[in-house]
């Protein structure tokens, strides 16, 4: 399994250079920058029996665009997939990735960290459908082959888990996963393909929540799911079958946050790693949850597969009320308090992990925020936590 070497300078570059060109098809928009939003449902053939064979490049709508091809094909290029299928959101590639690999009567694996959401579908509809679910320590690595039966079909994972951070051993989880057989899902919306390539892991279909980085905006949602040429086909088939697609306009969204990626990507991490040390020495913190920290527990992990962080990470408070807590967060002027992330803007959220692991407990020692350190001055993000920070001592 080719390991992806760590970001030298040559690397970045090449990476920098991918997002500006990938998908670009100037001559084929009168040489226009940009592939516009193409409206569509219906594509007029010129004959019947064009109309029969199917034999145009685009067939209807909802099969796609120029523009939604445009995005598919800039995605598949960063992520190195054989294809790359879109849908209306996040949650939708996750939800559709995972009908896409498993059926009544398997069992599938799924790490106990991953995004609220996916549980919930995995404990509803699928356990509906008739898979039987399993959660796993994220931690487990290649000891993950003592939970593997004759009918596990798929593992998922998400690394690191979005809200409490802890790195998988993504290529021993694979190796173990690939030799009986079964699909290896990762929802790679922290690192996006710049920061982890995914099928350089082992994983057979990469996740994305476009909605975060890859828009960066927030103002629009949409998913993607890249794949091996092995699971194209099940993929493009189920995607079709069940009629996603995603509206032109977000597409168009996504292609244009595309284009800003890895500068913004930079900045997130530069300035969140500025922020995290900054909290580590701070009093009131127990502990900053940040794959890049070296402090983190799978430090060595993120340093070794990963060539990269963005701009979201935990902080995990000395014990305090939650009234305190809730004093600190509604202090801070420049942190809207939102869900999602991968936007320009910083962001802030308690929670707490407790009611969502099955398979790990959750015990962090005080009270859990999330961050997203946007692309603010990171001095004046500093400066409004130290105030927040005031206040949570004299709440
Ligand atoms: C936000 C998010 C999603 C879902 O994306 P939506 O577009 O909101 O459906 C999936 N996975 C992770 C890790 C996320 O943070």
């Amino acid at each position: 399994m080719a390991k992806r070497k760590d970001g030298t300078n040559k690397d970045r570059m090449r990476r920098a250079t991918e997002v500006v060109l990938a998908g670009r098809n100037p001559s084929e928009q009168y040489g226009f920058v940009n592939t516009p939003i193409y409206r569509g449902s219906t594509v007029l053939s010129p004959t019947v029996a064009d109309y029969v064979g199917k034999k145009g490049r685009y067939v209807y709508g909802r099969r796609g665009t120029p523009t939604t091809e445009a995005l598919a094909q800039a995605i598949s290029k960063l992520e190195g997939s054989a294809g790359t299928t879109l849908v209306s959101s996040g949650l939708s590639a996750i939800t559709t990735a995972l009908m896409s690999v498993v059926r009544s009567g398997d069992h599938v694996l799924v790490a106990d960290t991953v995004y609220g959401p996916t549980r919930h579908f995995c404990d509803t509809l699928l356990s509906g459908f008739g898979a039987d679910v399993a959660y796993y320590d994220p931690l487990i690595g290649a000891k993950i082959a003592d939970l593997f039966r004759p009918n596990t079909r798929a593992v998922f994972l998400e690394s690191p888990g979005s809200l409490s951070f802890e790195v998988q051993d993504v290529p021993a989880i694979a190796e173990v996963a690939q030799a009986r057989g079964a699909a290896v899902l990762m929802d790679n919306t922290w690192a996006t393909p710049l920061f982890f390539r995914a099928h350089d892991f082992g994983v057979d279909l990469s996740i994305q929540a476009g909605t975060k980085y890859l828009g960066g905006h927030a103002d629009a949602n949409l998913g993607t799911i890249s794949t091996t040429a092995k699971y194209w086909p099940q993929v493009k088939e189920t995607v079709g079958s069940l009629g996603l697609n995603p509206g032109p306009e977000d597409a168009f969204l996504m292609l244009r946050g595309l284009r800003t990626l890895s500068v913004r990507l930079d900045r997130h991490m530069e300035s969140g790693l500025k922020v995290a040390h900054w909290l580590e020495s701070r009093p009131e913190v127990l502990r900053v949850l940040h794959p890049a920290l070296p402090s983190h527990p799978q430090h060595a992990l993120w340093k070794r597969d990963f060539t990269g962080a963005c701009g979201l990470f935990s902080v995990v408070l000395k014990p305090k009320p939650q009234t305190a807590v809730n004093a600190f967060i509604d202090a801070l002027e420049l942190f809207g308090i939102g869900a999602s992330w991968g936007g320009y803007e910083s962001l802030v959220i308690p929670f707490d992990c407790k009611s969502v692991r099955t398979a790990t407990t959750w015990n962090p020692g005080g009270p859990t925020v999330r961050l997203h350190v946007g692309l603010e001055d990171p001095e004046d993000l500093i400066a409004d936590l130290e105030q927040g920070l005031q206040r949570l001592a004299t709440a």
